[in-house]
């Protein structure tokens, strides 16, 4: 168990919360969930924690405003849903942040900022000040600009490649990726009833990827090969990641208390 003992010492702990957690299968967002997650991270800053908050579902949600019956299809369509989405997710994370005494800061990102040493630095600035203040940094990809069309914009893709790439700019300690599955298994637990779950990887072989399966909801993105992605990213620069059932958010709380929960992807 002397991984997961390295897991309750993490200070600085960056938490992404995927579509599937965010929202019921109708895109319209969980709000009870929600209001767990807030809890759950605001009891983490009182307890002198540094936590980034990587977010999902503007996409989502913004679809539901507009109207659209389904995914939206053109780049168009979906960098409005974005727009739209970002705002409302934005303002319940703020209200509901707001009640713990906590008061929220939205960073968009495209990957050609971080590809860009000094605008780089500069992000990184902002997320040490933030933190340095008891401010809750959210951070989502920029979807409302960032269509691989757009020149000289190139884009994460999936929010697992984004919060893996902040946990290493930032020096986290901790990855936690909330999703909708108990953790990594042999094969996809939705489709194989004798999955079995891996509480710990040391190392990321080409046999584990071959174990990964995309996702099995309309709204989920990457499914497991974008979480193995991130898992090699964070674990090669130092930081441990630990992918988990995001449907009881305070899960986390048992996850830095050293519970053999989820599965544990130990770092380099
Ligand atoms: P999120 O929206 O949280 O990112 P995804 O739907 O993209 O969630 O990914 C989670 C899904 O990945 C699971 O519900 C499961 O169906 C699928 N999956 C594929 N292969 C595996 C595997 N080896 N272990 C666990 N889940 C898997």
């Amino acid at each position: 168990m002397k991984y997961r003992d390295k897991v309750k010492t993490a200070k600085r702990i960056v938490i992404k919360v995927g579509t599937s957690t965010l929202t019921y299968e109708n895109g319209n967002l969980n709000l009870k969930r929600i209001e767990k997650i807030a809890q759950t991270i605001s009891d983490l800053v009182n307890n002198d924690k540094e936590v980034i908050l990587v977010t999902s579902g503007a996409v989502g949600v913004g679809k539901n405003k507009l109207n659209y019956s389904e995914k939206p299809k053109t780049p168009q369509e979906k960098q409005a849903c974005a727009s739209v989405g970002q705002v409302i997710l934005m303002n319940i994370y703020s209200k509901l942040f707001g009640e713990y005494g906590y008061s929220v800061g939205q960073i968009l990102l495209t990957k050609d900022v971080l590809e860009n040493e000094k605008r780089k630095l500069n992000v990184i600035n902002t997320f040490e000040t933030l933190l340095k203040n008891k401010i809750i940094p959210i951070v989502n990809e920029n979807d409302s600009v960032s269509i691989e069309e757009i020149e000289n914009i190139s884009r994460f893709g999936d929010n697992d490649n984004l919060a893996s790439v902040v946990s290493v700019i930032v020096g986290a300690d901790l990855l936690v990726i909330l999703s909708d599955i108990d953790g990594f298994y042999d094969k996809n637990p939705k489709i194989n009833f004798d999955a079995k779950l891996i509480s710990e990887v040391l190392e990321i072989t080409k046999e584990l990827e071959s174990f990964a399966g995309g996702s099995s909801t309309d709204l989920g993105t990457g499914g497991m090969q974008t979480k193995i992605q991130a898992g090699k990213i964070a674990t090669n620069n130092g930081c441990d990641m630990i992918l988990a059932n995001g449907e009881n958010p305070s899960i986390i709380l048992d996850i830095l208390d050293g519970k053999n929960i989820g599965t544990l992807f130990v770092s380099k």
